[in-house]
């Protein structure tokens, strides 16, 4: 089955301590949409300017990436600029250019709408709401916020939240969100406004998933070559809905693994700038971290 994800595509300028990149393909939408690639086919829907690079939009085909759905205005393709302290779990946001995303309001493919795996990447709730009134019964529907939403866009944030099947935030977001300090009670709280699972990511210490009376807790690679953090969580939720829609189940035991998929590509994709480490990943470097996954996770009963 395929997957249809909407969300930002950005040109990003990234600062870490040692080293900045100017004019990165980024964007909510892209990194989730490399990282479902690996799994299935993703139908793409998003907006960019005409000054968006060429090589970017073949990076995409590369990545069974279907760009029916994205809009190429006339005008600048949005930008993000932001930096990490030595602390990576650490960013500020320096600047934020909405450019051709001030005039996105999509209207979706006929052959879009019938898509049955859905992510929801970040963008504003109000246009997530635009995309997901479009499609044709979805199967399951994942969606992703940040901070500036929930400030600012709480309302349309919780009338999407009982019209999705699962809610991805980071631990931050779920307690500014709950306005608990503890996250299982800030876990329970979300699922108590609709969605029929949360899960809430904690980078380098992993991620929990809550739902039908169970919490799952997947462990974090213990990676040691960090260099950046931007996108970890749309590379998770990518790759999370596209291992869904690939085996085409809902059930909690392809839940969990999805889980595990999705903390993957995320562990990769942050190994170096951008799409960069996504461009080289291959399926056997996926299974083999998988593994190592799975050996980390278990324990012998004493
Ligand atoms: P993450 O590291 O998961 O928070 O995602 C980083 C990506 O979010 C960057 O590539 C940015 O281009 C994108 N981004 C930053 N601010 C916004 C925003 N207000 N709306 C949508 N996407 C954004």
């Amino acid at each position: 089955m395929s997957v249809l994800i909407t969300g930002s595509i950005a040109l990003d300028t990234v600062k870490t301590p040692l080293e900045e990149h100017h004019d990165l393909l980024g964007g909510s939408a892209s990194y989730a949409g490399v990282a479902a690639g690996f799994f299935t086919h993703v139908n793409l829907v998003g907006i960019v300017g005409n000054d968006f690079p060429r090589p970017y939009l073949e990076l995409y085909q590369k990545h069974r990436i279907n760009l029916d759905g994205l809009e190429i205005a006339n005008g600048k393709t949005f930008r993000w600029s932001g930096e990490y302290e030595w602390d990576m779990n650490n960013r500020r946001t320096l600047s934020t250019e909405l450019n051709v995303f001030e005039q996105f309001r999509p209207a979706l493919p006929e052959q879009y709408r019938a898509t049955p795996y859905v992510f929801l990447a970040n963008i504003a709730p109000e246009l997530q709401l635009h995309v997901l009134d479009q499609m044709q019964r979805p199967r399951f529907v994942v969606a992703d916020t940040m901070d500036l939403w929930i400030e600012t866009a709480r309302e349309p944030l919780l009338q999407l939240l009982p019209r999705i099947d699962c809610f991805v935030m980071n631990e931050s977001e779920a307690r500014q969100l709950t306005r608990q300090t503890n996250l299982i009670k800030a876990g329970r709280m979300a699922l108590g406004w609709g969605p029929k699972h949360v899960v809430i990511k904690k980078g380098e210490h992993g991620c929990l998933l809550f739902g039908d009376g169970h919490v799952f807790s997947a462990p974090a690679y213990p990676l040691e070559d960090l260099h950046d953090p931007t996108g970890a969580g749309d590379c998770f939720a990518g790759g999370f809905t596209g291992y869904l829609a690939s085996v085409n189940r809902v059930d909690g035991d392809t839940l969990r693994n999805a889980v595990i998929y999705g903390s993957v590509i995320a562990s990769f994709n942050v190994e170096s700038f951008s799409l960069g480490r996504l461009q080289t990943l291959t399926q056997h470097d996926i299974i083999q971290r998988y593994e190592i996954f799975r050996v980390m996770s278990q324990f012998v009963a004493g």
